[in-house]
């Protein structure tokens, strides 16, 4: 059976105090309103995973987002993968479209991330997506192609076994745009045919795909009905605890 994994990516949000209230409520609140099979992930920033997964329970894991792509070493200001791991994250993102776009982190270099991330035991979520003028220019297959071929192609199949993959428009990240059933679940079968072309059809039908962009409570369940999307990356709602338990709720 396919995973299913709900991960809520706080980005440069809250202070300690408020990490500490977030992954409270949400983890009270899962315990008594939650009886699904889906993973939960909370992914704060690096400083708050040691305590946030000291507080976890059940079905709900921590992860990072972002890690070098160096074991260890003179790389001031890094965090590597064994670092996350000793702390207690189980999955870290690996290209994030924010750190495409400003960090200008590029598939060859997050192929090394990757690399990483899988010697330490994490988990990689893998994130890729178009944006609005190449959805625009009709090219979005082609740079989708590029970033999964790139990033991810030179792993054997047992590395590509622990692989998550994110599909996020960049153009519905943070924007209220959300892609609309139909066109996430055409992107997800094209990634699912990609990954069974190159590593076979064992692997493709148990890989996660998450959607992201946007996902409310409102819109979950309607995503989650389509046969590929197996979860969600979740942004802004996932900042407060109703908002994001509530879309948890949608993946029966
Ligand atoms: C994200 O940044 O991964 C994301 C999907 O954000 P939002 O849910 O806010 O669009």
């Amino acid at each position: 059976m396919r995973k299913k994994i709900i991960a809520g990516n706080w980005k440069m949000n809250k202070n300690f105090e408020e990490a500490m209230a977030l992954t409270s409520e949400i983890v009270n609140m899962l315990k008594d309103e939650y009886k699904g099979s889906a993973e939960t992930v909370l992914i704060p920033p690096f400083v708050y995973i040691n305590a946030v997964s000291r507080m976890l329970e059940g079905n709900i894991s921590s992860g990072a987002q972002n890690c070098s792509n160096h074991a260890s070493g003179a790389y001031t200001g890094e965090i590597s993968g064994d670092m996350l791991k000793t702390i207690g994250a189980k999955y870290v993102i690996i290209g994030h479209s924010e750190r495409r776009q400003y960090f200008a982190e590029h598939n060859d270099w997050l192929a090394k991330k990757i690399n990483a991330a899988l010697l330490s035991k994490l988990f990689p979520i893998y994130c890729v997506g178009e944006t609005l003028q190449e959805r625009e220019n009709n090219i979005h297959f082609d740079v989708l192609n590029s970033q999964i071929s790139e990033g991810l192609f030179h792993l054997s199949n047992e590395q590509m076994k622990n692989v998550v993959i994110a599909y996020e428009p960049v153009w519905a990240i943070g924007t209220g745009k959300t892609a609309s059933t139909e066109q996430a679940q055409e992107v997800h079968a094209f990634i699912r045919n990609l990954v069974k072309e190159k590593f076979g059809s064992d692997i493709s039908e148990n890989l996660t795909i998450q959607y992201g962009g946007s996902v409310k409570p409102d819109n979950a369940v309607e995503l989650f009905s389509a046969p590929d999307i197996d979860g969600a990356l979740v942004g802004g709602a996932a900042l407060q605890s109703r908002t994001f338990v509530d879309i948890v709720k949608a993946m029966k």
